[in-house]
């Protein structure tokens, strides 16, 4: 198949059909800023377009150059992050900006710039072919959609993903390779959906082998699923005179470095433990929360005391007012679990010496 069969009618297409998105440049202009890029990229990990939109504004109004991020103070940049989940991704974000500031600019090449923490194959492509127009084939889901279907592979997922990559690296053009990048993300956005593909606009369907064959929908072929494990914990509102006790989590693994309320840890086998004795009170409902790899229940039990302890279980805790916990930056799991203790009715306690 000659590579203008996919490239060149796609490029067609993305002229006049780019989304216009606040990191990127016009189709065919000058590449974007690769700190925007970089930037952008990394928020758009697990996150959509519409979510990651605003907080890209804001740390650009915040820090605008890689320079002033890098200078930045860890606990403003994890403050600035909340919401948008995956924390890791923001401490990551630090300690590269740190690396790129510190050598004097962003390496140029997809190899090198694999080696920055925080960024995988995709994103290293991404920003390869985007910032430097290096030819690199960039895969995200969307492109994944795409081209699974463009060329109907019939290996499940994730075994699919080397032939894929081989099948669409042979069409990456060596002209606008970060235009044919973000081309086939806008295709995967607009047009070739997961459900209901719109094939009559799409500007590749006489090269589409999925599209010939009247089965887009069958492609990418999925994995059987397998079922979530479940984990439970209990979380500790510790309340005195008005103010909340919260801790920080240990820096490495899920949450890592974010304010959190005290707790026992997550297991399969329900943990209702309270670290001290007294009256406490469980809320009946438990705050759901869905990570990639485990769903998580937590139970609520809520205290007060008569003076405010340095620290529980060998953790540190920072008294809060109840009024401002939620402006604590505090990860989507405890926000909603803060949020399930204030809107419920709570039961009279009499403050007790833990
Ligand atoms: S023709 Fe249909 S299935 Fe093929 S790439 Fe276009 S939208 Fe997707």
């Amino acid at each position: 198949m000659p590579v203008d069969s996919i490239s060149r009618p796609l490029l067609d297409w993305y002229d006049h059909s780019a989304r216009a998105l606040p990191w990127r440049s016009p189709p065919g202009s000058a590449p974007p800023d690769p700190y925007h890029v970089w930037l952008s990229e990394i928020m758009l990990q697990q996150t959509t377009v519409a979510a990651a939109a605003p907080y890209f504004q804001r740390f650009l109004d915040r820090w605008p150059s890689i320079e002033a991020l890098a200078a930045a103070d860890d606990e403003e940049v994890m403050r600035a992050w909340a919401g948008l989940g995956y924390y890791a991704r923001a401490r990551n974000l630090l300690a590269a900006a740190r690396i790129v500031a510190a050598r004097g600019g962003f390496p140029q090449t997809e190899s090198a710039l694999r080696a920055l923490p925080g960024i995988g194959a995709y994103t290293a492509a991404a920003i390869a072919a985007i910032a430097f127009g290096e030819p690199a084939t960039v895969i995200d889901a969307n492109i994944e959609r795409v081209a699974s279907r463009l060329f109907a592979i019939h290996t499940p997922l994730p075994a699919a993903r080397t032939a894929i990559a081989e099948a669409l690296s042979a069409h990456v053009p060596a002209e606008r390779p970060g235009d044919f990048a973000q081309a086939m993300m806008d295709l995967g956005a607009s047009i070739c959906t997961p459900r209901a593909p719109r094939c009559l606009a799409c500007p590749l369907r006489k090269a589409c082998t999925a599209h010939a064959c009247g089965t887009p929908e069958a492609f990418p072929v999925k994995p059987p699923k397998k079922p979530r494990p479940l984990k439970l914990g209990t979380a500790w509102w510790i309340e005195h005179d008005g103010s909340i006790a919260l801790v920080r989590r240990p820096p490495r693994g899920l949450l890592g470095g974010m304010p959190a309320l005290p707790g026992t840890g997550w297991a399969e086998t329900e943990d209702d433990s309270l670290p001290f004795g007294g009256q406490w009170h469980r809320l009946d409902t438990r705050v759901r929360h869905v990570f990639t790899h485990f769903e998580l229940r937590l139970t609520l039990a809520t205290t007060s005391v008569a003076e405010r302890l340095p620290e529980l279980a060998g953790q540190q805790l920072r008294w809060v007012p109840r009024s401002r916990i939620l402006d604590e930056g505090l990860p989507t799991l405890y926000a909603r679990a803060v949020r399930l203790v204030l809107e419920s009715p709570q039961p009279q306690m009499k403050p007790e010496m833990p």
